[in-house]
């Protein structure tokens, strides 16, 4: 083959986002770089849970559950992966005797050899995720995380020669570090002086083994989220140009302010709590509207959470907002809101269905020649008798 067309083929095999067909590995790292494993909380189970990373897939089904009517629609439409904002399987399943649900969905779709992979409070944890999402549907601008995480964010202290500290922290900021808010590439730089003596086995960047050198260098100090670890540490050690690269990692207890449970922000205008409670019921399609008592001040700042997010009240009393709309109340929390703010207990699936859009439009646009398909499945277990 002529040099120049080997080369075009390959650029242009490069230069394709994705063909029909491709890897279930490549499907889920996509996901994990919207929503990464380690943002999920403590008692939830999402990722990969049944398939081989390997595996060829050429469809993915979407859904808000996945229960046997989703893994059956699956079936029909030959999707060989269903990507679920809930997983299936929270704890670990002893039998496999077909008497819960649970079983029957996991055995369903190994016999089917379908895989399933959950999305979940990783996704709720994100700026674009599911909170983003309502707050899109609401109208609700000038977005903050309610209640931002913590011990999420680490410390890097590096010592590089001053020719190479370019190099080096170019390096960091391309892997990942470095991003504060809507800041980038942010680190702090003093420069001193290093000492090191190599022995006989060495083979030295500057200096003579046996012997102390000195050299002028600059310690670069920048912070990174720790699921991005391995990448920063392998950038470091490939661009820094010692043979051994000296650097301390120190946990941070800071709040990222980009990451957490649920989201805060502004209508554009004021508007009264029974015509904002209209929209929503319109908006998020949901057959009735739990709320406490109207305060009697116009809605302006309003706090949400998909699901269940009782356990942010004070947090939405305390960034001001107005009302807070969530999902899952029990009766004596609705007391809570002691007329400081309205609750809103709008469903849970309700609150959380236009997840699967999200999902859709976001792999679209990463693979637009990889078929996606929304579940035809209603799977909101709660009906309203009206
Ligand atoms: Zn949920």
């Amino acid at each position: 083959m002529p040099e120049r067309l080997c080369a075009f083929i390959v650029i242009f095999d490069i230069f394709i986002p994705s063909l029909n067909t491709m890897k279930l590995s490549q499907l889920t790292a996509y996901l994990e770089t919207i929503a990464p494993l380690h943002y999920q909380e403590d008692y939830d189970n999402a990722g990969l849970i049944v398939g081989q990373p390997d595996k060829e897939i050429t469809q993915a089904l979407i859904s808000l559950d996945c229960t046997e009517a989703v893994v059956d629609d699956a079936i029909a439409n030959n999707c060989e992966v269903i990507i679920s904002h809930h997983p299936i399987v929270f704890k670990g399943l002893k039998k496999f005797n077909g008497k819960t649900y649970v079983e029957r969905v996991v055995e369903k779709a190994i016999r089917h050899n379908i895989a399933l992979y959950a999305i979940h409070t990783n996704l709720d944890s994100v700026l674009d995720g599911v909170n983003a999402r309502i707050c899109d549907t609401l109208g609700i601008a000038n977005r903050h995380i309610l209640s931002p995480k913590q011990n999420i964010l680490k410390k890097l202290v590096t010592y590089v020669p001053i020719s190479h500290a370019d190099q080096v922290r170019n390096a960091l900021f391309v892997a990942g570090a470095g991003n504060i808010g809507n800041y980038t590439e942010t680190s702090f730089n003093t420069e001193g002086s290093g000492t090191f003596k190599a022995n006989e086995d060495a083979t030295p960047y500057v200096g003579e083994a046996g012997v102390r050198h000195t050299e002028n260098e600059i310690k670069i100090e920048t912070i990174y989220p720790v699921n991005l670890e391995s990448k920063v540490l392998m950038a470091l050690i490939l661009a820094h140009p010692y043979e051994e690269v000296a650097y301390d990692l120190y946990a941070l207890t800071n709040q990222h302010q980009q990451i957490g449970s649920g989201m805060v922000g502004e209508l554009d205008n004021p508007i009264n709590a029974e015509d904002f409670l209209r929209l929503i019921k319109d908006r998020m399609q949901t057959g009735v509207i739990k709320h406490t008592e109207f305060t009697g001040k116009a809605i302006k700042k309003v706090a949400v959470c998909g699901g269940s997010g009782s356990f942010l009240l004070k947090q939405a009393i305390a960034a001001g907002a107005d009302m807070f709309i969530t999902a899952d109340y029990k009766y004596h929390e609705f007391f809570d809101a002691e007329g400081k703010i309205i609750i809103a207990d709008i469903g849970h699936f309700e609150s959380e269905q236009f997840t699967q859009q999200l999902l859709q439009e976001k792999l679209q646009e990463k693979f637009p020649a990889f078929a996606t398909r929304l579940t035809s499945v209603n799977t909101n277990p709660v009906r309203y008798f009206i």
